[in-house]
């Protein structure tokens, strides 16, 4: 890998995931190793190393690190896992699950991104990442069973198609509650039920799909604007 300038902060990063309480060496090292700035555009690369999200584009962003660290570190990776991706955004999380795993499969819904977080992957030579457009709540049923799933993203509850393709003794990790603001839940699979464990509350953008949260409503336009007289009858406009 080229010199890398921001070695320093790197480390300073993952003493501090150290000092917030997470514990798997090979999460830090991984979180030690990969480039965060290279994921986030280059107007903020300054601001890679610090313990907060950062806009990725397309109102989307990039997961503060001590959250990635948490999921991560609650998937219990060993290095043989077939893992599930949903929400690729930067490929940051993805490189992680790279590192960490066997093979990842990530499914993301805005084509740049997916384009973006290929091309970054390809450069630091992550042969084990298959990068997908589409909408992740149906999951990827060709490469099912994963031994893992873990969802980037806030989602209404786990969706079915993801619960169905997770391998029996697999776990899931998902942000699940309302649009804005979820609790972080792992769900073990044990004889087919589901034995779940909750980690933290959480901010996460919104999974949109058949099995995440309807797509935004457009606004209205018009010559009074959102506050504008109300109609008292007929169809809305
Ligand atoms: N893990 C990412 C952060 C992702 S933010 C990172 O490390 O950068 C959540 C991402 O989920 C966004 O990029 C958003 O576009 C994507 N997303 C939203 N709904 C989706 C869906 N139904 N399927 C796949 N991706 C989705």
């Amino acid at each position: 890998m080229r010199e890398d300038p921001l070695a320093d902060e790197r480390r300073r990063m993952v003493e501090e995931l150290q000092r917030f309480g997470i514990r798997d060496e090979r999460v830090l090292s991984a979180m030690g190793k990969i480039p965060r700035h290279l994921f986030v555009p280059e107007h903020i690369r300054h601001l890679a190393y610090e313990d907060t999200p950062l806009p990725i584009g397309h109102g989307q962003t990039i997961s503060q690190p001590y959250i990635v660290a948490l999921m991560t570190e609650a998937l219990g990776l060993t290095g043989q896992e077939k893992v599930l991706e949903i929400g690729t955004g930067s490929g940051y999380q993805t490189a992680i699950l790279c590192e960490l795993s066997r093979e990842v499969f990530s499914i993301e819904r805005i084509p740049e991104l997916a384009k973006g977080a290929r091309e970054r992957l390809e450069e630091l030579g992550y042969g084990n990442a298959h990068i997908r457009v589409g909408d992740g709540t149906l999951g990827w049923p060709e490469e099912a069973p994963f031994h893992r799933i873990i969802v980037t993203g806030g989602l209404p509850e786990v969706p079915k198609p993801l619960w169905e393709q997770l391998a029996e003794g697999g776990r899931l990790v998902a942000p699940i509650g309302g649009r804005y603001d979820q609790y972080l839940w792992v769900y073990t699979k044990e004889r087919g039920r589901a034995h779940k464990r909750a980690l933290c509350p959480c901010t996460f953008v919104p999974i949109l799909g058949e099995h995440g949260f309807p797509p935004d409503e457009p606004k209205k336009k018009g010559p009074f604007g959102l506050f504008g007289p109300r109609k008292t009858s007929g169809e809305d406009v």
